[in-house]
């Protein structure tokens, strides 16, 4: 495979998709587009990376931030501990590291939510370090380019694949042949991949065993836990009631209607005589976790008041960082 890695340089100049990140060889900004890019679709997060460097221009102006206006500026996004460890590493970087972005992988790796693929992807882009990234799509390549028939989410695969892809950068420019890699994934060798249009068909293992449609192989099935969900949504003189979500759970220190959780859907039967109108079940798929909420709302204040209870304006609700299934809720209802 002497040439592998000038095929796919060579493509990857032809048919590179520019975006915005690729521009800049600032560190902060890479560091905030690939925590940003995490489980988001490129539109979306592309909205995202614009809103947040000109909101946050360095990691200084990040780490002076209330957390709640980071927050807010995530809202949408989802995986909400993505932001706070953005804001954790940003106050860390400025008074522990006087303000300057780390720069070797080894570094990079001790930021607060970041991982070998982000390290590395960090430290190639930015400094053009020797650091192969393996992302879903990457591993999705080299499964089929080497015909590997490990499980790439068991401990014994991820070393395997992390060692092909350390021996393809060796002879390589290490941030094209990252980008390069990752891009063949996303737009050539996809899970129905084009091999007719593969610039590395001839040297692709899984192309001449007749694999492909085996590989990756993945041993895990992810277990999904049902929540069901109830929001009681009072409005009285303009007025509704809101709280923070303050336990070690999904939406930590995000804000929400008082929240009754139960095990299943049904209406618990303490409230359903207060309720004057009921939602449709909502759903909200996390990875992990499957949401179904139902959202009650209730025309008076409520008869007992506790100390989590936040009184604000109706309109003031979007001043609060909300999940996004009560924010698309609230649009929905405003549409109506
Ligand atoms: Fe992927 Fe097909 Fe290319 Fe093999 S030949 S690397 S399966 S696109």
């Amino acid at each position: 495979m002497t040439d592998f890695h000038l095929l796919i340089a060579k493509w990857y100049r032809q048919n590179f998709r520019t975006l915005p990140w690729r521009e800049t060889k600032n560190p902060y900004f890479i560091w905030l587009s690939e925590i940003i890019m995490q489980q988001t679709r490129i539109e979306q997060g592309t909205s995202y990376y614009t809103k947040f460097i000109r909101a946050y221009p360095t990691v200084q102006d990040l780490a002076n931030a209330p957390e709640q206006d980071v927050l807010n500026n995530w809202q949408g996004l989802g995986y909400y501990s993505r932001a706070r460890n953005l804001h954790f590493s940003a106050k860390y970087i400025t008074n522990e590291l006087n303000g300057e972005f780390p720069k070797t992988y080894k570094e990079i790796i001790k930021l607060k939510g970041v991982g070998t693929y982000t390290a590395a992807a960090i430290a190639s882009f930015a400094y053009n370090e020797k650091c192969a990234v393996v992302d879903g799509n990457v591993y999705r390549f080299l499964s089929r380019l080497f015909d590997v028939a490990t499980p790439i989410d068991s401990t014994q695969g991820k070393k395997e694949f992390q060692i092909l892809a350390d021996e393809l950068i060796e002879q390589a420019v290490p941030e094209v042949h990252n980008q390069a890699m990752m891009e063949m994934g996303s737009i050539v060798c996809t899970p129905k991949p084009k091999c007719d249009s593969c610039p590395v068909q001839t040297y692709c293992q899984a192309f001449q065993n007749s694999t492909i449609n085996e590989r990756p192989v993945k041993s895990k099935k992810t277990k999904v836990r049902d929540r069901f969900f109830h929001y009681i949504i009072y409005t009285f003189e303009e007025k509704t009631i809101i709280t923070q979500r303050t336990e070690k759970d999904i939406w930590q220190n995000m804000y929400q209607f008082p929240l009754i959780e139960t095990t299943s859907i049904d209406v618990p039967s303490g409230i359903s005589d207060t309720i004057d109108f009921s939602s449709k079940v909502q759903k909200h798929i996390l990875s992990h976790q499957r949401i179904f909420a139902l959202f009650h709302h209730v025309n008076h204040a409520p008869t007992v008041s506790t100390a989590a209870h936040l009184e604000i304006n109706k309109a003031d609700i979007q001043d609060y960082p909300l999940p996004r299934i009560i924010d698309r809720y609230l649009e929905d209802t405003a549409n109506q």
